[in-house]
């Protein structure tokens, strides 16, 4: 039975393998299918298709964004992107750009509450990758000012901390157009509908896909069975695809096992047939 994977991040984003690393560990795990998908970047794509040659594993290019959806902030996978496409390149660029404009914004809110942290040790933090509050959390630990990346979140970076800012990003709308316009499928990325209840949660879904989504990521590293029950009626009655993966991101989610989520996650081999018909691959 295949192995599948279909998000992961690595260190062009808030993971903590490089591409090349992350695809040594999918091969040593024996999965036959990962998806990269980092936040507002494709470039570690070409590393790791690099590293994929002569592997029989098969990598499909992703990526995943972040939108705002009815006042809240949601994310959103593109499989199978043209990392090509020069006006998508031109797009990822303008949204990594909010990135530093919020983490600014999360600085400034640290140091009214007494915690002075500089971009340039954010930055470094980061490296190469894709900029974002994990990596203010690391300074943060390592600096004293807590002890775990739990910590940071819960009371200062996470929705409910003091010094929470929400990044400014474009209509949902937007995000699954540019996808499509790159060649990609949009989808629904780890679908909590936090705060609302099954009817509006069902509301929220019919939105989407009338605004464009054509996937629901059913098979999510830390749902239980009756979360991924509850998506998988919505993606059949909205005729959605159907997607899977851990949202592995390393040593940075440390409960999280790359092909494995918390333990029980299984993606179905369908789920990449159906994602293949409609990508036409
Ligand atoms: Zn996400
Ligand atoms: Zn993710």
């Amino acid at each position: 039975m295949s192995r599948i994977d279909l998000h992961t991040h690595t260190t062009f984003s808030d993971g903590s393998f490089a591409p090349t690393d992350l695809i040594d560990l999918a091969s040593q795990q024996g999965l036959d299918i990962l998806a990269i998908t980092d936040h507002d970047t494709t470039d570690g794509l070409f590393e790791a298709m690099e590293a994929t040659k002569n592997l029989p594993l098969e990598l499909i290019p992703g990526v995943e964004l972040s939108a705002q959806f009815q006042n809240r902030e949601v994310h959103i996978l593109g499989y199978f992107i043209n990392v090509t496409d020069s006006q998508f390149q031109l797009r990822l660029k303008t949204l990594r750009s909010t990135r530093i404009e919020r983490i600014r914004h999360i600085l400034d809110r640290l140091h009214t509450l007494g915690i002075d942290i500089s971009l340039a040790e954010v930055e470094q933090t980061a490296g190469t990758g894709t900029i974002g509050r994990p990596h203010i959390a690391q300074v943060l630990i390592a600096k004293g000012h807590v002890t775990s990346m739990k910590e940071a979140f819960e009371g200062l970076l996470g929705s409910h901390g003091d010094a929470y800012v929400q990044r400014a990003v474009p209509e949902a709308r937007d995000i699954i157009g540019w996808i499509i316009d790159a060649g990609g499928i949009p989808v629904l990325a780890h679908p909590y509908w936090e705060g609302l209840n099954k009817e509006d949660s069902i509301a929220a879904c019919q939105t989407l896909a009338e605004q464009g989504l054509q996937g629901l990521e059913v098979f999510y590293g830390t749902f239980s069975a009756r979360h991924i029950s509850f998506n998988l009626g919505l993606a059949r009655r909205f005729d959605l695809l159907m997607t899977g993966g851990s949202d592995f991101h390393g040593t940075l989610k440390p409960d999280i096992a790359l092909g494995k989520g918390r333990g029980s996650l299984h993606v179905p081999p369908k789920v990449m047939e159906r994602l293949r018909q409609a990508a036409g691959c």
